[in-house]
């Protein structure tokens, strides 16, 4: 449903018929680590992350998993092999 409140218009999932549903009726503003991140926006009463209700949270356990602008590490995949497995499948490729 869309926010009648602090963020009009934005599509939310805490606003219900009979108001905001969120712990305290209303969202809380941006913190210092959201900074450049697209999904603050500012709105009439301040600025607000569109996706997160309360943005503390959201960075209280690192990084927040919805920033836009943090480059994230690509993560490296490594395979592990299994050697007995990798020398039958080898040995079966040269019966073949
Ligand atoms: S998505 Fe995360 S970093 Fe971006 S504004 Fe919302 S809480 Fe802040």
């Amino acid at each position: 449903m869309q926010c009648v409140t602090l963020k009009k218009g934005v599509e939310c999932a805490f606003m219900t018929r009979k108001g905001c549903n969120f712990n305290g009726g209303r969202c809380h503003s941006v913190v210092d680590s959201c900074q450049g991140c697209s999904r603050a926006a500012s709105f009439e009463e301040g600025t607000f992350c569109t996706v997160a209700p309360n943005p503390a949270v959201k960075w209280a356990r690192g990084s927040c998993n919805f920033a836009t602008h943090l480059e994230r590490k690509a993560v490296e995949q490594t395979q592990k092999i299994n050697p007995l497995k990798a020398s039958k499948r080898a040995a079966a490729s040269k019966k073949k």
